[in-house]
């Protein structure tokens, strides 16, 4: 099964309204066409009507860095999977460890995001990897296999295409330090192996498997080269569209 690279700008808590359209127009406008990867970017709540007004009916697709597991009612300051549907998602981040190390989010909380999102339309893009010293104890494929297995408690998506897993070690987010390609390549085959035998072989082999941590326009390639690594999410290198 072919999966196609889909390429996702996760831009945290940056930029304002004219920020976030002078970046569309940059990217709409460095396009080369036909574009030969997918690419999507993941405003904050406030900014998603002015880029779905900045992309619509172009090839760049949009999503949500977080969705409520709740489907609606007095939960102030939450955003509902129905509400991000409304405004044209197609994605949105589950697990980010930014979500989980700051707000306290468990796997269980995680997991009933994703069902939520998938209820929706959305598709979930579910995060997990390994703190430092956890890989510095050798343990770090044990452990993003248990956080998956946690985060995909009860999560079944109609098609692989519904689905993304992004592997994002915790020590290399925001801080310059990267993956080997060989790292995130044998990351990638461990969550679809085991994607494999969650679900099904076929499922296993549709689902984009993304790395994210530190990736800039002169590591990407390489980490890319991975067989099981289908792209990649982007933190600080996606806020410049001209990079
Ligand atoms: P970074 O962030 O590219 O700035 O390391 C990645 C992420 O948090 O998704």
């Amino acid at each position: 099964m072919t999966r196609r690279v889909l390429i996702a700008g996760n831009w945290k808590m940056h930029k304002t309204t004219a920020e976030a359209r002078a970046w569309c127009r940059a990217v709409l406008d460095g396009l080369p066409d036909p574009v030969a990867c997918e690419v999507a970017v993941l405003p904050a709540y406030p900014l998603l009507p002015v880029v779905r007004e900045a992309l619509e009916n172009s090839p760049v697709r949009w999503g949500a860095q977080d969705v409520s597991a709740h489907e609606e009612g007095a939960y102030t300051g939450e955003v509902a999977a129905r509400q991000l549907a409304d405004l044209g998602c197609a994605y949105v981040v589950v697990g980010h460890s930014e979500r989980r190390a700051y707000w306290k989010e468990s796997n269980a909380l995680v997991a009933a995001k994703a069902r939520k999102a998938l209820e929706h339309g959305l598709v979930p893009i579910v995060c997990v990897g390994e703190p430092l010293e956890v890989r510095e104890a050798g343990e770090a494929v044990a452990f993003t296999l248990a956080q998956l297995e946690g985060s995909l408690e009860g999560v079944e998506a109609p098609d692989p295409g519904r689905l993304v897993v992004a592997y994002e070690p915790v020590w290399a987010i925001g801080t310059g330090r990267t993956a080997t390609p060989e790292d995130a390549q044998e990351m990638a085959r461990a969550i679809r192996d085991w994607l494999a035998r969650r679900y099904t072989p076929e499922f296993a082999a549709g689902v984009r498997v993304l790395y994210g941590g530190s990736i800039k326009p002169g590591n990407f390639a390489e980490i890319l080269e991975g067989p099981d690594v289908d792209g990649g999410l982007v933190g600080g290198a996606s806020l410049d569209a001209t990079r």
